[in-house]
């Protein structure tokens, strides 16, 4: 077969190999970033929508590379998951952030993005419990957040950890709420204190044509009837914000409030938010 192909083949081969290497080389580049100190967290605020008052941050990644500059998460982490670096990428984020979550007030939590892959790591859990203890972060202030990417994977173990993550007392976040596995039923069982709306709902949803404003309605009450709380991700004027509170969501987090910026920055902030 590949004999028979290899003439069609030709015609694009240059360009699926072009992408393979680049791929190949971003791999390469990553694996020397991890041992480098070229990755770093961000902060991004997320705030109560009546007070405004600061919840805390979502921890962020973020790669400046020598030469290529700043890299994207959304693509770098689909390399590290392929290429089976996220484990060692994700130890870090979760290291890190349990110890910027150390040096804040103790109402400020950390929210901390997990893959999947992370999720299934049987170690998960004692190394999240460990890194509490050790740098004596009560277990409430830190959130996961997770994708619907989780349950498809859908077996005993994926109970089990939530369990345990329940148990040492993290909070968890259902991270793009409707953007993946179209499937409720998991929300039966899977204990998450948090629904994270997509911006793909929240942007534009004031404009009078768009029909996101009922689709976050219904993400709110099915939030509200299973007592979790709703963030709008991606929050950038005043009138999406103005809607989002009409609608009911209990926080906000987007460009409006703030941009994910480094710890040192998000210090002021917090400064800012005790004082008023
Ligand atoms: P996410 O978890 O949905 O994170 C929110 C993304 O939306 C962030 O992009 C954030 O900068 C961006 N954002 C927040 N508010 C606004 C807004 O008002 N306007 C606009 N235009 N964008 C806004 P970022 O930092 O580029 O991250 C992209 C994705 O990469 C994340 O989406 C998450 O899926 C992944 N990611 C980032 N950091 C980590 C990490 O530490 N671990 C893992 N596993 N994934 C991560
Ligand atoms: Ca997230
Ligand atoms: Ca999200
Ligand atoms: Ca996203």
């Amino acid at each position: 077969a590949k004999a028979a192909g290899r003439g069609k083949h030709c015609f694009f081969e240059p360009s699926m190999h072009s992408e393979a290497s680049d791929r190949q080389r971003l791999e390469t580049d990553l694996r020397f970033a991890l041992e480098q100190n070229e990755l770093s967290l961000h902060f991004q605020p997320i705030v109560r929508a009546a007070s405004e008052d600061l919840c805390g941050f979502e921890a962020l990644i973020r790669w400046d590379h020598p030469t290529r500059g700043r890299v994207s998460p959304d693509l770098f982490i689909s390399v590290a998951e392929e290429c089976g670096l996220i484990g060692k990428l994700g130890d870090y984020v979760i290291e890190e952030a349990i110890r910027q979550a150390a040096e804040w007030p103790d109402h400020v939590r950390v929210a901390i993005n997990l893959s999947p892959i992370q999720f299934n790591d049987p170690k998960l859990v004692e190394k999240v419990a460990t890194l509490l203890q050790t740098h004596e972060v009560r277990a409430d202030r830190i959130e996961l957040e997770i994708t619907e990417g989780v349950f498809l994977a859908d077996n005993e173990a994926t109970d089990d950890t939530f369990a345990r993550l329940k148990n040492i007392g993290v909070r968890l976040a259902l991270d793009d709420f409707g953007t993946g596995y179209s499937s409720l039923g998991y929300l039966k069982t899977a204990p998450f204190d948090k629904i994270k709306i997509d911006q793909s709902f929240v942007r534009g949803a004031s404009h009078p044509k768009s029909r996101n404003s009922a689709i976050i309605r219904a993400i709110v009450a099915l939030a509200d009837s299973l007592g979790m709380d709703t963030t709008a991700e991606g929050v950038e004027t005043h009138d999406d914000l103005n809607l989002i509170r009409e609608l009911g969501c209990s926080q906000i987090q987007g460009y409006i409030f703030g941009k994910p910026s480094p710890a040192e920055d998000c210090a002021d902030m917090i400064e800012r938010d005790s004082v008023l």
